[in-house]
């Protein structure tokens, strides 16, 4: 690029930018909810009760008060995909989130040394990250640090360093298959390391969010391997909790969320329910065994999702590859996960902001810029996720076009001089 190519360059991409401010789109791809394609998938489960069988297996009256641990059935499907015993597995409510916030309420507030007596309470945050863990976080008044993911996990040397040090570090919050928002799965070396390090901390707590377990877009699936059989291993069973939902397999306001952890977690995580909740929605327990039956047949909902979800993929790969080709190849890298719901974008330094300001200036309104890092700060201001699943094709299409000039006119205003002469 010389010096004229570059200013023409530039001319041309804001006059195409104004031609979208002179006609804005309203597109939202904010966050990463099933479309409603996805969601008539699951249709049948709003009729699959046996309206003349109210009785589980544990001879429970699913309509009835009664049966915190959840129901027999649905706790062996739980424990099916989240690899543990029965007995290892507790099938809450139609939240993941909700069991995460009581499970770190119950270690900050309860039981014989709780974590809100010490004069520090902090947690490694592996960023970028999924946003709302870091609000739980912040809102217990828990100090986060972030550490950089590295495509197959966090830099564990780091986090080895770290946690034999300083006994105020607490915990970590993972999303180990298809990561929110990079995609990347935790690798076996990764996942037997969280397992066998030594913490300064004894009550260390990995939180272990399953969110995308069986959430695949290939027919190669990844999968990070069981924590709490490698913590088992280390001697050290009490230090995992693991979390899937159906929020993204059935319905996300209307699913069920369980949580695996040694026997002793479970029931004192029970414990600490109970002071919340009698019993959670057995009817919706007992409707999604019936419905989902087994992890096979989850498996096939799975590769119905993908259909759907696979194309807006595939599609933000083609428009990134071809914009992003040649001298601009340097503007801009992002992710192309196997599963999962996002693709997430590295911008050069201190332009991410600015590219999601400029893409709501003409009505398409991203996540926003650096959200997934701890308190929303990310001092290289380089982050965006792209959540495509609930946009239709033809949108997504039309508001990738408008990304890549967005990405392009604020790269060559920031850094255009430095292309000059092929940098
Ligand atoms: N964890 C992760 C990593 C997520 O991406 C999401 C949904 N966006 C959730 C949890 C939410 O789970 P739930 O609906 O079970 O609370």
């Amino acid at each position: 690029m010389n010096k004229n190519h570059l200013d023409g360059r530039l001319e041309q991409v804001r006059m195409q930018y104004n031609l979208y401010k002179k006609r804005p789109f309203d597109i939202n791809i904010t966050r990463g909810i099933p479309s409603r394609q996805q969601l008539e998938l699951s249709k049948p489960l709003l009729n699959a009760l046996d309206l003349s069988d109210w009785m589980s297996e544990d001879q429970q009256d699913i309509r009835n008060y009664g049966g915190l641990l959840g129901i027999k059935e649905a706790r062996r499907l739980f424990s099916d995909i989240l690899e543990t015993s029965v007995e290892e597995t507790l099938v809450g409510g139609n939240s993941s989130l909700q069991l995460m916030y009581a499970a770190l309420m119950m270690e900050m507030f309860t039981g014989e040394s709780p974590w809100s007596k010490e004069a520090d309470v902090k947690f490694l945050c592996p960023s970028p990250g999924y946003d709302r863990h870091w609000s739980i976080l912040e809102r217990l008044g828990i100090q986060m640090i972030p550490v950089e993911l590295t495509g197959e996990g966090p830099d564990m040397e780091l986090i080895e360093k770290i946690v034999s040090q300083d006994s105020s570090i607490k915990g970590i919050f993972c999303v180990p298959t298809y990561s929110n928002p990079t995609g990347e799965t935790y690798s076996d070396e990764v996942v037997e390391r969280l397992a066998e390090m030594h913490t300064a901390a004894e009550d260390f707590l990995i939180m272990w969010d399953n969110a995308y377990v069986v959430h695949h877009l290939d027919d190669e699936h990844e999968k990070a391997l069981n924590l709490l059989e490698a913590c088992k291993k280390s001697g050290v069973p009490n230090r995992p909790y693991m979390f899937v939902s159906t929020s993204k397999i059935t319905f996300p306001g209307a699913g069920v969320a369980a949580v695996g952890a040694s026997e002793k977690n479970i029931l004192r995580l029970a414990e600490e329910l109970s002071k919340q909740i009698i019993s959670f929605d057995k009817l919706n327990q007992k409707r999604h065994v019936l419905f989902l039956k087994d992890t096979n047949n989850i498996q096939q909902l799975m590769e119905e999702h993908a259909k759907i979800l696979k194309p807006k993929f595939v599609w933000i790969q083609s428009i990134l590859s071809a914009y992003f080709s040649g001298e601009r190849k340097k503007f801009i890298n992002w992710t192309n996960p196997k599963g999962g719901y996002f693709v997430h974008l590295t911008t050069r330094d201190g332009c991410a902001t600015k590219i999601v300001d400029k893409m709501g200036e003409i009505g398409i309104q991203l996540t926003p810029a650096n959200a997934t890092y701890p308190y929303g700060v990310n001092p290289l201001d380089n982050s965006i996720r792209l959540a495509p699943s609930f946009i239709e094709l033809d949108k997504l299409e039309v508001a990738l076009e408008a990304l890549c000039i967005c990405i392009e006119l604020v790269t060559l205003e920031k850094y255009g001089e430095n292309f000059i002469g092929g940098n």
